[in-house]
């Protein structure tokens, strides 16, 4: 194919284009959610706004308070006094590896998770609101209690093994996240009265829009997603660029292989026609069946054939019979206009 490369180039550009689009519109709309989303104290009055709107949901609504467990906390498996509510434990295995090039590389591999979540609320001035399903957060602001690398000591065998195959261990990270019990944290979403106990709930947003648990403050946070939003406009316009120079080269090559191809048709016309004009000039004399090519039997003959010296071809049909003479069956090496008078 002719612009494979150009084509590859800008569909991969249109693929990082689109994506980086997308998440810059969400993140504008996101901004603008949180913007206009109404910010409420936690206190006696809370129920009863709730309950007074159609549905009895505030659709999108930004609160403020301290996270408190509902029963026990979770204690951390490497801190024995910090408590919290939710409990991330993350192991990483560090690998090295010899890739296509014979270099060596460093990467990382998610080998196991472990969530642990318990019911808790955003309390403040002694009211609370439970919150549900605080995982699936698209911003969730976790204290890291413990991160540990514990290398792997390479035995003589693992070095061999590791030569053969192109893939050797460093060593394993442990990572332990809380959300602790007692984080002042803003939580944006939908706020719904609770069927079975008649509180007042934290959740998902139904229509997909952004779901928060930070420790940032509202200004922090729209501050965080500006930048975000900036970034993503920057890559915009940067594959944007980059596509209109590919889109640029590849109809320039177009523009170019036409122009081309319109060039060597008209030379092929104006050939053709000057042909024509010199066997109308022969044809004024009748032509006898000796002065005719052998093959078509309707042109003149225009041609000679090298080595052989036959004269026995039409310019046409020269262009067909190029390999053996056909009145002789001698090899053709050139052939040459020939002019008969
Ligand atoms: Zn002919
Ligand atoms: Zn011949």
């Amino acid at each position: 194919m002719d612009y494979l490369v150009e084509i590859i180039a800008l569909t991969i550009d249109s693929v990082c284009l689109v994506g980086y689009y997308v998440n810059y519109l969400k993140t504008k709309n996101s901004i603008t959610l949180i913007e206009n989303s109404p910010v409420l104290e936690i206190n006696k009055n809370l129920p009863k706004i709730v309950n007074k709107q159609p549905g009895q949901i505030i659709p999108y609504v930004a609160i403020r308070g301290t996270v408190q467990p509902i029963g026990d906390p979770i204690i951390s498996n490497n801190n024995l006094k910090v408590a919290g509510v939710l409990q991330l434990l993350t192991i990483k295995e560090h690998i090295i590896q010899r890739g296509a090039t014979g270099y060596w590389s460093e990467h990382e591999k998610v080998i196991q998770t472990v969530q642990n979540v318990m019911p808790f609320v955003i309390e403040s001035h002694g009211y609370n609101v439970e919150v549900v399903d605080a995982l699936s957060a698209d911003i969730l602001d976790l204290d890291v209690i413990s991160n540990v690398f514990t290398p792997t000591v390479p035995k003589l065998v693992d070095h061999i093994w590791g030569f053969f195959t192109g893939f050797r261990q460093r060593g394993v990270q442990t990572t332990e996240e809380m959300l602790r019990k007692g984080t002042v944290i803003t939580g944006i979403g939908e706020l719904i009265i609770s069927e079975d106990k008649g509180g007042v709930r934290l959740q998902p947003p139904r229509d997909g829009s952004p779901f928060y648990l930070t420790n940032m403050s509202i200004t922090s946070l729209l501050k965080k997603l500006d930048e975000q939003q900036r970034t993503y406009r920057l890559f915009c316009i940067l594959f944007g660029t980059i596509g209109i120079v590919v889109g640029g080269l590849i109809i320039r090559r177009y523009l170019r292989n036409r122009s081309q191809w319109m060039e060597s048709e008209r030379k092929k016309k104006e050939r053709e026609s000057i042909r024509k004009e010199r066997r109308r000039r022969v044809r004024g004399d009748e032509l006898s069946d000796s002065q005719l090519c052998v093959v078509c039997k309707v042109n003149p003959k225009e041609v000679i054939l090298l080595p052989c010296g036959h004269v026995c071809l039409c310019e046409d049909c020269s262009e067909e019979i190029t390999d053996l003479c056909p009145i002789c069956r001698e090899v053709i090496d050139k052939q040459t206009a020939a002019y008969l008078s």
